[in-house]
């Protein structure tokens, strides 16, 4: 694990040039790195009382990973998100919620199964799949529905990788 949740702030090993950094759970744009300005990934977990400010107020798209402790699926399927999360660093940010901890979120969005994943871009969603995923199938999900545009500030020469064989 290169994150660990600690209150509002996350701090992130940077993947280009492994500097740590402190990342908030929510902000304008997206977060890069202070040393190297590459952008780093964005893996915040939340709760009811901070999804409006951290899911809805965001201004990337964000992937909300409905998830709970005691589910078998939500474990296999989240080390695929936080890999596709780095991988799409700068374009995207992985919210993850408890569903336990979480009935106002789970009643708005309707979850009756979990994993439920939620794409969503300025409070509205985009696209929901239902239960576990192979990390492939999750990011062709994902970049079928991603902006193509980057959405952060003042873009570096360094792409986001695409597919790997
Ligand atoms: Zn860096």
């Amino acid at each position: 694990m290169s994150t660990t949740a600690k209150g509002h702030s996350t701090v992130v090993v940077c993947p280009h040039c492994s500097a740590r950094n402190r990342v908030p759970a929510a902000a304008r744009g997206a977060p890069r790195c202070g040393n190297c300005r590459n952008p780093v990934p964005w893996i915040v977990d939340t709760s009811d009382a901070d999804f409006t400010t951290v899911v809805d107020e965001a201004t990337v798209p964000v992937l909300v990973d409905v998830w709970a402790p005691w589910c078998g699926p939500c474990r296999m399927v989240s080390p695929a998100l936080e890999q596709l999360a780095t991988e799409l660093a700068g374009r995207l940010k992985l919210v993850k919620i408890n569903a336990d901890e979480a009935p106002e979120v789970s009643r708005r969005f309707e979850v009756r199964a979990i994993p439920t994943l939620i794409l969503m871009l300025h409070g509205q969603v985009i696209d929901k799949q239902i239960g576990a995923a192979p990390a492939h199938a999750l990011r062709s999900w994902l970049t079928a529905h991603l902006p193509s545009e980057d959405v952060g500030p003042a873009r570096v020469n360094n792409p986001p990788p695409g597919d790997r064989p």
